[in-house]
């Protein structure tokens, strides 16, 4: 079935609040952002101040320096909050099919909706504009990483000092032509270190990931050059999730008696880091805070959690965080009730891209072919290098 894919993103999102709440804004040439005195950055600007080379994310002081009347405003983040819960409600009532991944963004399926997609596009952009006052770009196409992709373009594309609100639809079928002329840090998830990576060995548009020969390019790539091969010809199958619903996804087993063998306590650790990595995987999520609960033979009850530099879904980093936690917490020959390993702070796994090492492709191959085991035999038919007996203790 061919998908209708859209990918909403407000234009200058924090900008547009705060002009819609001082109208005097309007049309000025304004960011906001940190304070030039200190390392403050522009976390947003106007169409207006975009004029002038500011960008977001640049040092505010330099920023000055481009413009020096630029008007900075002190952010309001409450409102930035409020505002992106409305536009979510409009979006939502178009479909309950509806991922936000940040902020200011959020992806819907309209698949099930008999209008073409531009139509439903303009109608949703009009809506948010007519009752909030807001304004967003659209793409559209049949996945999310090309109606992401359209978005940025279009935007980008996009000249003078007003909002662009933009919509760019692209055709089923088109995918591949569309993202070909592209350079290939236009694609999703490649970053300036990986572009320039790519660029050294030729790879200037994404329509040369496609024309460079495929074993060379795993050579350099591992095995993550056959999913960069799909995305580069504009295939994803990733579906619209709703974040929301999941919010987090953990495990956590009860003890038949109580356990203080640490050796015990490390592999049950291990065990439940697996499955929730495992549930992750399937779901096409990462996480970016691992937690554990323990819970001790008076029903007294801890949670511990660490955030770690990127999202994962990976068994290692699961165990390895949640064994540290652990380790904080718990005091040599203490009985344990209950342990639970979580992770939370979701995000959908095409965001992390940028972990372009060989062990880490090599580890995802590994868990892929584990995962497929499991699936095929059941939970119990194959676990990495765990004494079966240890189970003994399991209730699931
Ligand atoms: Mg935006």
């Amino acid at each position: 079935m061919v998908r209708k894919i859209l990918h909403v993103d407000l234009d200058a999102f924090f900008c547009a609040v705060e002009e819609k709440f001082d109208p005097s804004l309007k049309g000025k040439a304004f960011a906001t952002g940190g304070s030039p005195e200190g390392r403050g950055v522009v976390s947003s600007c106007s169409y207006a101040a975009r004029q002038y080379g500011i960008y977001s994310a640049m040092p505010m002081r330099q920023a000055l320096r481009n413009y020096p009347q630029l008007l900075i405003v002190r952010g309001h983040y409450k409102d930035y909050s409020n505002q992106s819960k409305e536009v979510m409600k409009i979006i939502k009532g178009l479909t309950p099919l509806v991922e936000q991944i940040s902020i200011d963004e959020a992806f819907l399926d309209v698949s099930d909706l008999p209008a073409e997609p531009k139509r439903i596009a303009s109608d949703l952009q009009m809506a948010i504009y007519s009752k909030l006052n807001l304004p967003c770009s659209i793409g559209a196409a049949t996945n999310k990483l090309v109606a992401k992709i359209a978005t940025n373009i279009s935007k980008s594309n996009h000249r003078g000092n007003t909002p662009p609100m933009a919509i760019m639809v692209i055709e089923p079928g088109k995918e591949q032509d569309f993202l070909a002329p592209l350079p290939v840090i236009e694609m999703w998830g490649i970053g300036p270190k990986t572009a320039e990576e790519l660029n050294e060995l030729g790879i200037k548009t994404i329509g040369d990931i496609v024309r460079f020969p495929e074993e060379m390019f795993i050579k350099k790539f591992g095995n993550y050059a056959h999913d960069l091969i799909q995305r580069a010809k504009g295939i994803d199958d990733h579906p619209v999730s709703d974040l929301e619903e999941i919010k987090s996804v953990s495990n956590e087993t009860t003890f038949f008696r109580d356990v203080n063998d640490k050796k015990e306590l490390l592999l049950v650790i291990k065990q439940l880091s697996e499955k929730v990595a495992m549930r992750l995987r399937r779901k096409h999520l990462s996480g970016k805070t691992v937690k554990i609960k323990i819970r001790w033979p008076d029903f007294v009850t801890h949670t511990r959690q660490l955030t770690l530099s990127q999202p994962t879904n990976q068994d290692s980093l699961i165990c390895q965080s949640a064994s540290e936690l652990f380790i904080q917490e718990w005091t040599e020959g203490k009985s344990v009730r209950l342990i639970g390993v979580g992770v939370t702070h979701l995000t959908t796994e095409i965001q992390q891209l940028s972990l372009f090492s060989n062990s880490f492709q090599r580890e995802k191959k590994l868990l892929n072919a584990i995962d497929e085991l499991r699936e095929r035999f059941g939970e119990k038919s194959i676990r990495k290098g765990i004494d079966p007996k240890s189970f003994r203790y399991w209730k699931n």
